[in-house]
């Protein structure tokens, strides 16, 4: 197949400085989880984006020096010449592809709170530390200026000896030093360094000539900058100060890279902003510089990309997370497969692997991380190693991953699913608000089995064990998922939750397939995940008087790690929603409920006609009692996230005819012990 006509702009070169992108397709830096502390699982990890069509394939943050120093959090590095094999390696595998390596290096200043190296952190003017820790950045002296410049330089001279074709300067997020200089809240100075736009540009200004000095000739130098900081007049916007910045420096990087900040906003998740939320933001900075731009938006879609390049919006399509769920998403457009690409559902699990330190994942892609430590790829899977019919009992995201691979690898493979439709969870989910867009994770399995001839799905086909036995399939995996309880167990009440005769005590399935509640809503949320946020939404949208009751400290407190938790309290609060935390539900009786304080035990009652239970969910494993010989995968084994469940059922169909050793099932990566 060849690619449709309408795509060609999208394969254009782009000229950056020295250097030439072969098309448009630039994989912005983003954290994994892998950095440094995982490196070659990083370096094939980004070898791969290059293979799948990405012209520029970027690094996470490289810290530049002990005084920014970001651990845990395992980004990159470039203290001194000891790291450059690191990052050598991942150039190595991004050059093989005829791809370019960006160098995102960056000092953290007050970001950073320098657990490892102990240094005091740096800032423009005296401020605790942006994380929690009990320590504060000293303003920096006019030496330290020197110093950030100089190690600045000396890391971009690290990054050209490592491989690298462009290099950053990074005033993007409240991630840097510099951004801290540039910004009116954190930099108090009276020096020349602070006060005017003019004045807290300085430092951005000087590093970019430095750097241009330094590596220019051979390297592009990128600048990446949060033109709105949506923070008001407090900080930069996008028709103010950011603007501002853009016109004084337009023609002096070889390329812009631009964005909103902090985080949580770039990264805004699918629950809350649709695809392309950036554009009304970044879309002047064309009109105001002739240097290429790039900016990101969740595109996945190639008209949508097509359609920014022609309206001169941008000259490079940003992604990190679509490149993610699919890195070879611009292979698939050049190859006239566009149907065939797997799109982000913008829910963040892949930031959650940088926040705990642990390997990045992904929901759509269960390849994603396991590149180089399973030798997982994420197009090709070795062929089957029998020729076996396999049955797959439930058409959830376990049960179609694993037919989907299962297929790809040749087997003959029936699914079947006691639903009308297939997706299973992701069916009911894919309804509440917010999480349309998380339906794809079923849609984009759908379609690829139905391109299979030696895959057939079954809908409406309740499986028994004699059914089952009947069927006589060489291989059986039990997909069945799993149920939410209602019984109250769950972290803060093991043995249960008290229930009176007579009160309307629901789960969040009762809820999605319909049921609607009676008088006043108690939302008791023991999981922590979005769950029981997004049915107090919900419930609230449908008109019911809800109350949240978390024992958190904070409504859907695990979604730190997917970066929406503010956004979500925020929504609740707007809607109406009362939310107590600290709490925890000890009993329900007819109209009331009893809570208690988590620290004091303190309790009281509050009106409560339903209450909805959100703790934990069982298996719905009856099928493996009766056969336990069977195999079981996704929710049906241990419930988890969908991410977990698509990697369960990738995960089976590539480990079926390979023989159990018993070994850690993963190539591992060991610190060796310094010579002296
Ligand atoms: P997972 O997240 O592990 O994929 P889901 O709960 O999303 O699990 O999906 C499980 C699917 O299994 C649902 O679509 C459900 O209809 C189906 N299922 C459960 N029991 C049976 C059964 N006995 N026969 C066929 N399908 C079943
Ligand atoms: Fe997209 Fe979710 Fe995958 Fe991240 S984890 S790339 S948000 S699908």
């Amino acid at each position: 197949m060849t690619r449709d006509p309408r795509y060609d702009v999208l394969f254009q070169p782009v000229k950056i400085g020295p250097v030439t992108a072969r098309n448009r397709f630039y994989q912005v830096p983003h954290c994994n989880g892998m950095g440094r502390s995982f490196p070659s699982s990083m370096a094939e990890m980004r070898r791969t984006k290059a293979e799948g069509g990405w012209a520029v394939i970027c690094t996470e943050e490289i810290e530049i020096h002990p005084s920014g120093d970001h651990s845990p959090w395992a980004g990159g590095r470039l203290w001194d010449d000891s790291d450059i094999p690191v990052l050598a390696k991942m150039c190595e595998g991004i050059h093989e592809f005829g791809s370019l390596a960006g160098a995102e290096i960056n000092h953290a200043g007050q970001m950073a709170a320098n657990r490892y190296s102990r240094d005091v952190p740096l800032a423009p003017s005296h401020l605790p530390v942006a994380l929690h820790d009990p320590v504060q950045a000293r303003a920096m002296d006019h030496e330290d200026i020197r110093n950030l410049r100089r190690w600045h330089r000396d890391a971009a001279l690290r990054a050209k000896k490592a491989g690298f074709d462009l290099v950053y300067v990074y005033a993007g997020h409240q991630l840097s030093t510099i951004s801290h200089f540039l910004s009116p809240y954190r930099n108090r100075r009276s020096d020349e360094y602070g006060g005017s736009l003019e004045n807290r540009t300085r430092l951005l200004r000087e590093i970019l000539a430095d750097t241009k000095d330094a590596v220019g000739d051979t390297c592009a130098v990128a600048l990446r900058f949060a033109v709105d900081e949506l923070m008001g007049d407090l900080g930069f916007t996008s028709t103010g100060e950011g603007r501002d910045l853009i016109e004084m420096l337009a023609e002096e990087p070889d390329l812009w890279d631009v964005n909103i900040s902090a985080w949580e906003h770039d990264s805004a998740t699918s629950r809350f902003k649709a695809q392309g939320f950036q554009d009304d933001y970044v879309a002047f900075v064309k009109e105001v510089t002739s240097k290429p731009v790039v900016g990101v938006g969740r595109y996945t879609s190639p008209d949508a990309m097509v359609s920014l390049i022609n309206k001169g919006r941008l000259d490079m399509i940003g992604a990190a997370r679509p490149s993610i769920a699919d890195p070879f998403l611009p292979r698939k457009i050049e190859e006239g497969r566009i149907e065939d690409i797997r799109e982000c559902i913008g829910c963040n699990i892949c930031v959650s692997g940088d926040n705990h330190f642990t390997p990045i994942r992904c929901t759509q892609n269960p390849t994603m991380g396991e590149e180089w430590r399973k030798g997982w790829h994420p197009e090709r899977i070795a062929p089957r190693t029998a020729d076996e019919t396999v049955l797959i009992i439930g058409a959830g995201p376990a049960g179609l991953e694993a037919a989907r691979a299962l297929g790809q690898r040749g087997y003959h493979v029936t699914l079947a699913d006691k639903a009308g439709e297939a997706g299973g969870r992701v069916t009911l989910e894919r309804k509440l608000p917010g999480l349309a867009e998380w339906g794809r994770v079923a849609d984009y399995r759908t379609y690829q089995i139905s391109q299979m001839a030696n895959v057939d799905f079954f809908p409406e086909s309740a499986m028994t064990p004699d059914t089952i036995a009947e069927f006589d399939a060489d291989h059986v995996a039990i997909a069945t998922g799993a149920r939410w309880t209602a019984d109250g167990i769950g972290r803060q009440n093991p043995l249960g939750i008290d229930c009176a005769d007579g009160a309307q005590v629901l789960t969040p399935d009762d809820v999605m397939t319909g049921t609607v509640p009676e008088g006043p809503v108690v939302v008791f949320d023991d999981d922590h995940f979005y769950m029981g946020g997004v049915i107090a939404e919900k419930l609230r949208r449908d008109g019911c008087d809800v109350t949240l009751v978390t024992p958190a400290g904070e409504v859907s407190s695990w979604t730190h790690n997917t970066l929406d938790q503010h956004a979500i309290q925020k929504q609740l609060l707007e809607l109406g929603v009362r939310i107590i935390t600290s709490h925890n539900l000890t009993a329900i009786r007819a109209g009331e409920a009893d809570i208690g304080c988590v620290f004091t035990d303190a309790p009281r009652s509050i009106s409560c006609e339903t209450a909805v239970l959100v703790t934990m969910r069982r298996p719905v494993d009856d099928l493996w009692h009766a056969r336990p010989a069977l195999t079981r995968i996704g929710d049906a084994l241990g419930p988890s996230t969908i991410a977990a469940a698509v990697y369960s059922g990738h995960r089976y169909a590539r480990e079926l005819g390979a023989p159990d050793e018993g070994n850690v099932p993963f190539r591992r990566e060991l610190i060796n012990l310094s010579p002296n």
